[in-house]
């Protein structure tokens, strides 16, 4: 294809060929519409393991341009609409399909986007389930959102707040209170009202060891059952063997708060184990209901503490949960699943940018330099969080958490999405179900899909691939995928209109 410089003589020389462009367009219907596909050139041969005999042959120089569109696959809203779509869509079924676990999974599963979750049954499940929030402790007054409210009173006159420079300030010469009414969209809501009397470093410790947090706090909850089950009716059982009773399954998605710090969106399960088939999901014993459910997550988390490293004299030396823990019952009825998965799914395709104020939306290019990835105009407390960051980085005592890599994760590590083993189906399941029902439709139209023959018992697929550029060849090519993908989900959308009038 020629290479014009106008767009809309590039978009012209993309439909110019008939035959091209229906390829084209199929490329891109294949890759979901992603705004920024990965091109591949190279070749994918099928063959028949025991015979070595080639049943097929991709070669990406058939193609337009001579390379083949796949999805980039970011989880991202800001980063590409489409995939964050998609990944939101099998977020929602793995998360509502271990809300329903226990009951007839299988006919639940289907891997199509629908999430309405009003087509289905109404049975009762016998797997107390809770929708948990486990937030960070407080590190430093900061300005808050109070829906029309003031924003900290300062309380003035006799035996009000004083600091050493006198009545309602602090050391430092700042207000102790704000009296603004701040809205919502105001990039004030979320930084310390003293940026000095925060406690920073406390905060991006907080941040990088809430993994480890949650890790031990999954323990202290196998202990909290131990101990709290007799009074509910449950035999004397021992920490060790309470394992061997109850199952504590979960999915758990992080979400930054305005002040930058994480905290953990938790779907807990009680499932009851059967120690000869330890990949079932079983009702739990009747005396493990929710009640012992909750009981035990908020011992665990009142209880539970991880050591932080030595950073300066006023920082906390032990991480723990806020004195907040939200802890509600999700029953196992399709609204209610459909609902908190609906609920979780939209955390999982945020961006810490998205959350705080100033942050620039992903990891900077050039690496862990001094650059933040914003050519510097990084403001306030987010410019003070990730100084922070990168002074603490570089102190010996926090070496091995490798601080200098999540600069604009502000000090957190994890994934935002993770979940216990048996909590529910895997998102590599779902991508397996949608491929082989891809091929299911595709019949006829193989020769243009190089996975086309994968998964089918003898025949193997060897790839040789190359990465020829991220994104699209010319920006006429982005806006023609666009102009699809946006014909694509209105056809959607009507056809759901029509099934729910
Ligand atoms: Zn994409
Ligand atoms: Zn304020
Ligand atoms: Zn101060």
């Amino acid at each position: 294809m020629m290479r014009s410089t106008s767009v809309l003589g590039q978009m012209i020389a993309r439909v110019a060929d008939d035959d091209d462009y229906r390829r084209w367009a199929g490329q891109v219907e294949r890759a979901g519409y992603c705004v920024r596909p990965i091109r591949l050139s190279g070749t994918a041969t099928t063959i028949h393991q025991g015979t070595g005999e080639v049943a097929a042959r991709y070669d990406s120089s058939d193609e337009p341009g001579g390379v083949l569109l796949v999805a980039c696959k970011d989880r991202r809203e800001s980063v590409c609409p489409p995939c964050a779509a998609r990944y939101r869509a099998d977020a929602w079924h793995v998360f509502a399909a271990g809300v329903r676990a226990g009951r007839d999974d299988a006919a639940h599963e289907s891997a199509d986007e629908s999430a309405d979750g009003l087509d289905h049954g109404d049975e009762p499940g016998g797997n107390p389930i809770v929708l948990a929030t486990f937030t960070a402790p407080s590190f430093g007054k900061v300005h808050a959102f109070r829906d029309g409210g003031i924003c900290r009173a300062v309380r003035g006159g006799q035996g009000g707040e004083r600091g050493k420079r006198g009545k309602g300030m602090c050391e430092h010469g700042r207000p102790l209170g704000c009296p603004a009414r701040h809205d919502g969209a105001d990039a004030l809501v979320g930084a310390p009202l003293c940026v000095d009397c925060a406690d920073l470093a406390g905060q991006v410790l907080w941040n990088a060891h809430v993994g480890e947090l949650w890790r031990r706090t999954v323990i202290y909850v196998y202990r909290a059952l131990a101990a709290l089950a007799p009074a509910l009716g449950g035999q004397p059982v021992g920490v060790r063997q309470i394992r061997e009773l109850l199952r504590v399954s979960y999915v758990k998605v992080a979400e930054f708060q305005r002040r930058g710090v994480v905290h953990l969106h938790v779907l807990a399960r009680l499932d009851g184990v059967n120690p000869d088939d330890p990949d079932a999901v079983l009702p739990a014993p009747a005396w493990a209901g929710v009640e012992l459910l909750t009981a035990a997550l908020r011992q665990a988390a009142g209880r539970v503490n991880v050591a932080l490293p030595v950073v300066d004299a006023r920082t906390a030396a032990v991480a723990r949960w806020g004195r907040q823990l939200d802890v509600r019952l999700v029953a196992a009825r399709d609204v209610d699943a459909a609902r908190v998965a609906g609920y979780l799914a939209k955390y999982a395709t945020k961006t810490v940018s998205d959350s705080v104020s100033g942050l620039p939306a992903s990891r900077p290019a050039a690496g862990d330099g001094g650059d933040d990835g914003s050519g510097g105009r990084l403001a306030g407390h987010v410019a003070a969080l990730t100084a922070t960051v990168r002074k603490l980085a570089r102190l010996a005592t926090c070496r091995t958490l490798r601080l200098a890599r999540h600069v604009h994760t502000l000090g957190f590590r994890g994934h935002v999405t993770s979940k216990s083993r048996r909590y529910s189906t895997t998102f590599t399941a779902l991508r397996e179900r949608r491929r082989a029902w891809r091929r299911a439709q595709a019949g006829q139209d193989r020769g243009h899909d190089p996975w086309a023959h994968d998964g089918g018992g003898a025949m193997v697929v060897v790839g040789d691939w190359k990465i020829a550029g991220i994104g699209y060849h010319t920006f006429g090519d982005r806006v023609l995928a666009d102009v699809l993908g946006r014909e694509h989900r209105q056809a959607r959308q009507a056809m759901r209109l029509g099934l729910t009038e």
